[in-house]
């Protein structure tokens, strides 16, 4: 599978990983939009927030804990936002479904 985050999961293009385990990967995005940037990813290929399912939704309820714990190991207490872009209108570039990790300043809201 040509997937630029399959590919990341597996270690085959670099990247920097904060966090990562036999399901899940979190790592720094490549081009942050805050002072924190993570992406979290489950190593499964799942296109988007679009297609979860009652097979994957245990698999997202996991990945949601271990962004909770990672936003505890660096520091985010003082809030940080989760954002998953969906297709084309919602700005989906990568089609692996991932959730944005922002923080370290106050964001603004709505989005876009
Ligand atoms: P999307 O636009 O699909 O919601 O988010 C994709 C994110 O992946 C973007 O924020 C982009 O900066 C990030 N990204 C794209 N290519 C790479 C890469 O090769 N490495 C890392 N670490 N992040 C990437
Ligand atoms: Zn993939």
């Amino acid at each position: 599978m040509d997937c630029l985050f399959c590919k990341i999961a597996a270690g085959e293009i670099p990247s920097t990983k904060v966090y990562e385990d036999e399901r899940v990967v979190v790592f720094r995005d490549i081009a942050p939009a805050a002072p924190v940037h993570l992406l979290a990813i489950p190593r499964q290929h799942i296109e988007s927030a679009a297609v979860i399912d009652e097979q994957t939704a245990e698999l997202v309820g996991y990945i949601f804990t271990v962004i909770a714990r990672v936003a505890r190991n660096e520091g985010l207490e003082n809030g940080f936002r989760i954002v998953s872009n969906i297709g084309k209108d919602g700005g989906q570039t990568v089609p692996h479904l991932h959730f944005h990790i922002l923080a370290g300043r106050e964001l603004a809201w709505p989005a876009g």
